[in-house]
């Protein structure tokens, strides 16, 4: 890598191919799933045509935290090493805070801290880098080819089938280039063409259910108390005034913090707020954070807001937790609405589906498996993530089970092994552990 900030610098990605091009599979487009995606198919040797609508250096609007499900691909795909050498932020453990202002810090699982399979955060316009270099390099390797700053303007269909896209170079209105391929993935985020096309056009289901999608807002500081160093706890407050939603505070390490707040949208729609506002109150004048921030500083230009479509099972709605294939395309990602309903993550799921729509392609399997599949790997947690995200919209229950956590060590360490095993949620909405932690 040429220079020692080098997630700074422009990728190359070659010539744009010309109009016409026939390819193994394309890939809408080159966030972590769409990258992860056209790597592990390009591994096996196909030709891909990997588009982007940014060019690179890019943000992407985020919490920045990566969980341990995404370090396998990491590793898989060949870039754990570098993003280690990279500055970062270890995870050791959350911080939780309820209404009332108890608290309780729960340690990350020991032996993953110690691997290094704990967690991270660092801003994703350097973790997004290292993964879209990455791709560009293996999808290169095998005869593909890799578009930046190119809009998907249309997705087109064969008589019900998936068949290709038309682009607009350097935006919507740019010059047009079409291509075509038997499969066609949708990693678009949550205003993906080929979601749009194949979720609303073709099968006339809905989109955007704003019960299920969640608003997300964030900001970079520097200077805040107690979020010094380059390892520790990343923290999530259940504040009075934000409930249904929380504030977060992730720092990335030398002393920056990605600082945000996230709410349904559906549920933020009655109260009629801004996030914005919101979040600037709690900094301002909320007795746990005032101080914290009385010396810090707001990084200008870093305060946006974007949209998690959340992996909520949907009533009624045979596939859960929404369309995620036509005849020749799948989605994956927030494309195909997975970001965990509780915690807000969707890096984690993005790469997972990345990986099992490159798998479905190789084989060459039809859609619904790829559905199956995906629901039946990501289903259970993401249903008891549903759950305990409106168990957490009760301040009184809140207040109470964070009350308990920070008296009783045996809490955190079932609050670890809960975070260290999907299937250890279970517990967490059961009536047996809820009596049990009541009572004893
Ligand atoms: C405020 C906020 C905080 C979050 N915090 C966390 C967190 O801490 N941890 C976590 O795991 N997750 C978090 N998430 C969720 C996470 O950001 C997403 O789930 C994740 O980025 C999904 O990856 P993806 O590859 O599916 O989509 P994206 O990362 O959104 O990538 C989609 C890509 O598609 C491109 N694109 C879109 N339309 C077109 C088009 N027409 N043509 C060509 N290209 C196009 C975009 O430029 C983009 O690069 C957060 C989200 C928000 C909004």
């Amino acid at each position: 890598m040429a220079s020692e900030r080098f997630w700074d610098e422009p990728i190359e990605t070659g010539s744009v191919p010309d109009s016409g091009g026939v390819f193994d599979c394309i890939f809408v487009v080159g966030g972590r799933g769409g990258s992860a995606a056209a790597s592990y198919l390009a591994m096996e040797g196909k030709k891909v045509l990997l588009i982007e609508k940014g060019v690179w250096p890019r943000d992407k609007i985020c919490g920045d935290a990566v969980g341990g499900k995404s370090l396998g691909h990491v590793q898989a795909l060949g870039v754990k090493a570098t993003l280690e050498s990279t500055p970062h932020f270890r995870v050791t453990g959350i911080v939780f805070s309820s209404p009332n202002g108890s608290e309780v810090t729960v340690p990350l699982p020991e032996e993953d801290v110690e691997k290094m399979e704990a967690g991270y955060s660092l801003p994703r316009q350097q973790f997004d880098w290292l993964l879209f270099h990455r791709a560009t390099e293996l999808v290169l390797e095998s005869g593909g080819s890799v578009i930046q700053g190119a809009s998907v303007t249309q997705v087109f269909d064969d008589n019900g089938k998936i068949s290709g896209v038309e682009i607009g170079i350097g935006g919507k209105r740019g010059e047009k280039r079409t291509y075509s391929a038997p499969w066609t993935i949708g990693a678009g985020g949550y205003q993906c063409p080929v979601a749009r096309k194949i979720v609303k056009e073709m099968a006339g289901e809905e989109l955007v259910d704003r019960m299920h999608y969640c608003g997300g807002y964030r900001e970079y500081w520097d200077g805040v108390k107690g979020c010094e160093g380059n390892a520790g706890n990343i923290e999530i407050h259940f504040v009075d005034t934000v409930v249904p939603g929380y504030f977060w505070l992730f720092p990335l390490g030398g002393g920056k913090v990605n600082v945000g707040i996230g709410m349904v949208m559906g549920l933020l729609d009655k109260q009629k707020k801004k996030l914005k506002s919101l979040q600037a109150d709690v900094i301002a004048n909320h007795p746990l954070f005032k101080d914290r921030f009385a010396d810090a500083k707001l990084i200008e230009g870093t305060s946006k807001g974007w949209q998690l479509p959340f992996g909520s099972p949907r009533k009624g709605e045979s596939n859960q937790p929404r369309r995620a294939y036509a005849p020749g395309a799948l989605l994956v990602g927030d494309a195909a609405s997975l970001v965990d309903p509780f915690s807000g993550e969707g890096v984690g799921n993005a790469l997972v589906s990345g990986e099992m729509a490159a798998r479905h392609v190789m084989e060459n399997k039809g859609g619904p498996e790829y559905q199956e599949e995906l629901w039946a790997a990501l289903g259970p947690e993401l249903t008891n993530s549903f759950k305990m995200q409106k168990m957490s919209r009760r301040k009184w229950l809140l207040n109470w089970f964070v009350g308990k956590a920070s008296r009783k060590p045996v809490i955190q360490e079932m609050m670890t092994e809960m975070i260290a095993s999907k299937e250890a949620q279970e517990n967490l909405h059961s009536k047996w552990f809820l009596v049990k932690t009541l009572l004893f």
